[in-house]
């Protein structure tokens, strides 16, 4: 940190020198009961890193409350190099607010997020470099295969993106996980957000931008294990239902209309009966026509109600109603001007 502000100094001194300033990259990682396996991690995007020779860099580690000895790990890290970050959550908040307090602590022009267990190939690093420089926002990786994914896992994601791209209007791209780059601009909006249940790859999706798409194949895990447990992998996805889609609470109204139709149809069809034919149950068949179109009726009205909770849940939600990609200070100056 010293030596940090030392060398700020000196490019204030040295005014010339600031056009000289290289962007920084920051690279976001949340670590969870990763000692084993964040050695290697570090290894192998230090080299890339280290490759890259127009950019600076920052490795900004986000310990998700592990229980092993990662925070022992990553602080060994720090006292060797002094661009590494260590930040460290109270307890296991789990993937998705670890990713977001790492986001929020980030400075910098552009910030990678990326898993710190090698599935996230940071050789993919330049090539995001690249389409950031060529003007995209938001330069989402997608996973083309998994080598050691199971088939229920492969199957239960294939389902997943199915389902969250019907119910949703934000369209989601499969396979696009949290492996992201996102410019200054684009992270500023996403650290904004104030929601609590948050599904990442979902806010990115929502925000817009203009995003590219870059195709790879994730290995397998370097060492250590899945930290996505069934009961992680369903909360996840309900989250992201809950957090964009009020689909759900619009089926009851659905539902509970169509239901209602159906008992009021009915009811005329057995009085028709009742007063031409004479063959009808008597008590029976209106007893069922009520009970349809009552039934139906409380279900529409809880459908009701609930499109009142959607639009207070949008509301308290407190997403930024728009986004700007240009405000009228940061349009671009033609060099040609009197001055
Ligand atoms: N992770 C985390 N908190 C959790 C679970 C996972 O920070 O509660 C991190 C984990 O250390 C890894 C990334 O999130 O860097 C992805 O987790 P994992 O590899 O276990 O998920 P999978 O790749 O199996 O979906
Ligand atoms: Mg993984």
């Amino acid at each position: 940190m010293a030596s940090l502000s030392g060398s700020m100094r000196g490019y204030m001194r040295e005014p010339r020198l600031m056009s000289v300033k290289k962007p920084v990259l920051y690279v976001v990682s949340p670590c969870y009961n990763e000692a084993e396996v964040i050695g290697a991690f570090y290894d192998a995007l230090k080299a890339v890193l280290s490759s890259l020779k127009d950019i600076d860099h920052r490795i900004l580690l986000v310990d998700d409350g592990s229980s092993d000895a990662t925070l022992d790990v990553l602080n060994a890290l720090a006292d060797r190099d002094e661009r590494v970050l260590v930040y460290s959550l109270s307890r296991n908040f789990g993937h998705q607010v670890a990713i977001s307090a790492g986001i929020a602590k980030s400075r910098g022009d552009a910030t990678i997020v990326m898993d710190s267990d090698l599935q996230h190939p940071p050789t993919l690093i330049p090539e995001m470099l690249v389409s950031w420089r060529a003007g995209h926002d938001v330069v989402s990786a997608v996973r083309r295969s998994t080598d050691d994914a199971t088939l229920f896992k492969r199957l239960s994601s294939d389902g997943f993106y199915t389902v969250i791209n019907w119910l949703s209007d934000t369209r989601i791209e499969p396979g696009a996980a949290d492996f992201c780059l996102m410019s200054r601009k684009a992270r500023k909006v996403l650290a904004g957000m104030p929601e609590r249940h948050r599904f990442v790859r979902g806010l990115v999706a929502w925000m817009g931008f203009r995003r590219a798409y870059l195709p790879y194949v994730a290995p397998p895990r370097a060492a250590g294990h899945s930290k996505y447990s069934l009961r992680k992998m369903l909360r996840l996805a309900l989250d992201a239902v809950f957090a964009f889609s009020v689909a759900p609470i619009r089926l009851a109204t659905r539902v509970g209309v169509g239901i209602a139709a159906l008992g009021a149809l009915y009811l005329v069809y057995v009085i028709g009966r009742a007063l031409w034919l004479h063959d009808t149950e008597p008590g029976w068949s209106s007893l069922l026509g009520t009970l349809l179109i009552l039934g139906g009726l409380q279900l529409a009205f809880t459908g009701l109600i609930g499109e009142y909770l959607a639009r207070i849940f949008e509301q308290v939600k407190g997403r930024p109603l728009y986004v700007f990609k240009q405000t009228p200070e940061e349009r671009p100056r033609r060099a040609t001007s009197a001055a």
